[in-house]
């Protein structure tokens, strides 16, 4: 079983969690059984160590989640935790070139920079999208080469494009004159990347308003670069976080086409297109994945066909971790607020109470991304409700003293208790990278898990690289395993447009 050892430091555990009501999943307990294995190096790998479970076969991320709370159910130590599936992640991986075949992925690390997500890509061979000294460290602590590494941020400090100077890392983005100039002194041979701006006024979180040159300041840009002698060697744009058009991509992807044209008037030759992030990473949005990767594939084939040789890379955040990474908060305070009612049916009296419930995280933790990332967070019950059980009204607070730390405002729930858990899928992104410890709450514990089969085949991708073989597999093998263990979730029947006012 040593075979499986190279990479990383694995803490197999035997997942033996009581399961209550899938029986499905009760046949095996059997095939577990190694322990804390001794890590031994991956090819070009090295630094931070991490752990993982190994899920035990037909065993899910959900089912360690209730195996968590199972081990503490009798204890007070009822922290919050996540439990991330980063087969999840290889399965991304593998979408991303279903759909985008030409497109190589740098992976945006502020949107989670956790050591296991970047050791993970690392080892699948993606590249990186780093915006500081400190993320740039991080991704060259792991082993991956300055050429997997786009500094992608348009407004750098002088101190850090000189430390990206010392450490070979040559591709960064631009936007501006002055950014040039200081460029041209701290990193005269960087291989800069125009930034234009994109029509963002249909996305979640907009990026164009801060980043991104016009057409026209485009052309200044590129006379400027060639005054200072500077290399410019493509453009790039960001239709702006949580996409809702596609067609923001096939606009931006035209644009970048006439920056090309006049980067070719100019002298540049121009080789590389990178076409930014904002695709969705959960399946709870309107606009799939692959409906935006079928919006752009003819867009790239127009404007930039494959024998232009134009190598073109994106900067995925949120599509490769948003769905891995499953939250548990606990119950730690209760408020029944009863309304004033004059009617006396029994019934009536009972539904005319609302629930305040306080849980271990909150928008200064995970849910800063409520804040931040304007998300929508709805909890899934880690308890199946009885048939008919009845639904109150409530809200979900964080733990901070600050009014603002609101989680959910309304939702329909079946009445809960001190103690119980919630849990919030979907929350690997813009989440525990920007979480505080206000008020002395600390961060979730994360624990990460991986199927046996999704581990072999990341084996064998980083061996063999992307093959046919490789994602004909996709389809059939069970890489994290949680669409297919037949595991239904009890969703809360949360607000809705229409009780949410
Ligand atoms: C935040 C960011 C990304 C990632 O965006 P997602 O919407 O999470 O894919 C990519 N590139 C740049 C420059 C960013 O600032």
């Amino acid at each position: 079983m040593l075979c499986y050892a190279s990479a990383f430091s694995i803490l197999v555990s035997c997942h033996n969690g009581k399961k209550n009501y899938n029986p499905f999943l009760l046949c095996s307990h059997s095939l577990l059984h190694l322990r804390n294995i001794t890590p031994s190096k991956m090819n070009g790998f090295s630094g931070e160590e991490f752990s993982f479970t190994f899920l035990d076969e037909g065993f899910t991320a959900k089912d360690i989640v209730d195996q968590k709370i199972n081990e503490v159910s009798s204890s007070d130590d009822k922290d919050a935790f996540y439990v991330a599936d980063l087969g999840d992640v290889l399965k991304k991986h593998l979408r991303w070139y279903k759909a985008l075949p030409r497109v190589s992925p740098f992976y945006a690390v502020k949107c989670n920079d956790s050591i296991a997500v970047v050791k993970i890509l690392a080892a699948l061979g993606a590249g990186f999208d780093c915006a500081s000294k400190t993320e740039i460290q991080l991704v060259q602590s792991v082993g991956v080469p300055p050429e997997r590494i786009i500094y992608a941020n348009p407004c750098k400090q002088v101190s850090q494009i000189k430390h990206a100077a010392n450490n070979g890392v040559q591709m960064m983005t631009f936007d501006s004159e002055v950014e040039l100039m200081k460029v041209a002194r701290a990193h005269p041979k960087a291989k800069l990347v125009l930034r234009i701006a994109t029509d963002d006024s249909k996305a979640v979180c907009r990026l164009s308003v801060k980043f991104g040159a016009t057409l026209k300041t485009s052309r200044l840009l590129l006379e400027r670069a060639k005054e200072l002698d500077l290399d410019i060697i493509g453009v790039s744009f960001h239709v702006g976080s949580g996409c809702t058009d596609p067609e923001t991509f096939v606009q931006a992807i035209s644009d970048a086409r006439c920056v090309f044209d006049m980067g070719a008037e100019l002298g540049f030759s121009m080789y590389l297109l990178d076409i930014g992030g904002g695709f969705p990473g959960s399946e709870d949005v309107k606009l799939k994945f692959e409906e935006i990767t079928n919006v752009i594939n003819p867009a790239l084939d127009k404007y930039f066909p494959s024998d232009s040789g134009v190598k073109i890379i994106a900067e995925p955040g949120r599509y490769y971790v948003a769905s891995a990474f499953t939250l548990a908060v606990n119950i730690i305070a209760k408020k029944v607020v009863i309304k004033e009612q004059t009617g006396s049916d029994d019934e009536e009296e009972q539904n005319d109470k609302t629930l305040m419930y306080y849980v271990n995280d909150g928008v200064y933790g995970s849910f800063n991304c409520i804040l931040y990332d304007h998300a929508h967070v709805k909890p899934v019950l880690q308890k199946r409700p009885k048939p008919d059980e009845r639904y109150y009204s409530c809200s979900i607070w964080g733990p901070t003293c600050d009014g603002l730390d609101r989680i959910v405002e309304l939702c329909a729930m079946p009445e809960l208790q001190v103690g119980d858990w919630m849990l919030f899928e979907n929350m690997g992104a813009y989440t525990v990278a920007a979480a505080s410890t206000f008020n002395g709450f600390q961060r979730p514990t994360i624990y990460y898990v991986m199927s046996r089969p999704a581990w072999q085949l990341m084996e064998q991708i980083k061996e063999q690289g992307f093959q046919a073989e490789v994602e004909e597999q996709e389809v059939t093998l069970p890489l994290s395993c949680a669409w297919e263990s037949g595991i239904e979730h009890y969703p809360a029947a949360c607000a809705s447009a229409s009780i949410n006012v």
